[in-house]
């Protein structure tokens, strides 16, 4: 066979493991990056439970701080009312004094209600905190794993690529040119024919042009997927299914 030719054969093959590592690589970032957003999502929705647990909490001091100064202020009145003699003034003030009561006492609910508001949102956090810690854990494993994996793949590929250019090396360079154009195009740049067929895209081939292709001495290309051909003995699986 055309030595070119034997050498992209092998350049293919080359190939093919690199894209497979390439692939390898990319899910696993890709699965770390889930994690990751993941863990960035659960730390916003924590700073978003503390911050309302914050604001309530801040609510229910400046409620309870008016109260207590409401409270003495009908401690006053009431003390006063005793001290009245005159019937008209102590109307009035018996009237102030029962709305105070009214509004100390809407107050007082308010601030159980905001209790139990920050009740609920703590036992949110609680969970949400525990949860964060067991994510932050998974991610930290998961991470060490995934950068095992990625230096694994990356000293590989180096090899593979290492071989690759000792192979390229030896290629003419404006076949180099069109297998890389084609590869970039259809994936893989080489297709092996067998039984007058274009095994990557399944054309027949002309019975001429066949005939070149078996006896191997020059460059072709197939007419319909513009690969590069080269004949190969069909498989023995393939002639299985066939
Ligand atoms: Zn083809």
């Amino acid at each position: 066979m055309n030595p070119a030719l034997l050498l992209l054969i092998d350049v293919q093959r080359i190939d093919v493991k690199i894209d497979a590592l390439d692939k390898q690589r990319a899910q696993a970032a890709e699965k770390l990056n889930g994690l990751k957003k993941k863990l960035d999502e659960t730390k916003l929705q924590l700073a978003q439970l503390e911050q309302q647990t914050a604001e309530k909490d801040r609510e229910r001091r400046a409620i309870d701080g008016n109260l207590g100064l409401d409270v003495g202020k009908l401690k006053k009145w009431e003390a006063r009312l005793n001290e009245i003699r005159n019937q008209r003034e102590y109307l009035a003030l018996s009237r102030e004094i029962e709305t105070q009561k009214k509004q100390n006492a809407e107050q007082q609910e308010k601030m159980a209600v905001l209790s139990n508001e920050i009740k609920d949102v703590n036992l949110k956090l609680e969970t949400l905190r525990d949860s964060f810690a067991e994510l932050e854990v998974d991610t930290d494993s998961e991470q060490e794993a995934v950068n095992g994996k990625l230096k694994e793949l990356d000293v590989q590929l180096a090899e593979h690529k290492k071989e690759r250019s000792e192979f390229l090396s030896q290629v003419p360079a404006p076949l180099l040119k069109r297998y890389d154009t084609i590869r970039s195009k259809r994936g893989a740049a080489l297709a092996p024919c067998f039984s007058g067929r274009c095994s990557a895209c399944n054309m027949s081939l002309a019975p001429q042009l066949y005939n070149t292709v078996i006896r191997g001495d020059s460059i072709e290309a197939c007419p319909s997927c513009h690969r590069i051909i080269y004949y190969r003995e069909p498989e023995k699986s393939a002639e299985v299914q066939a």
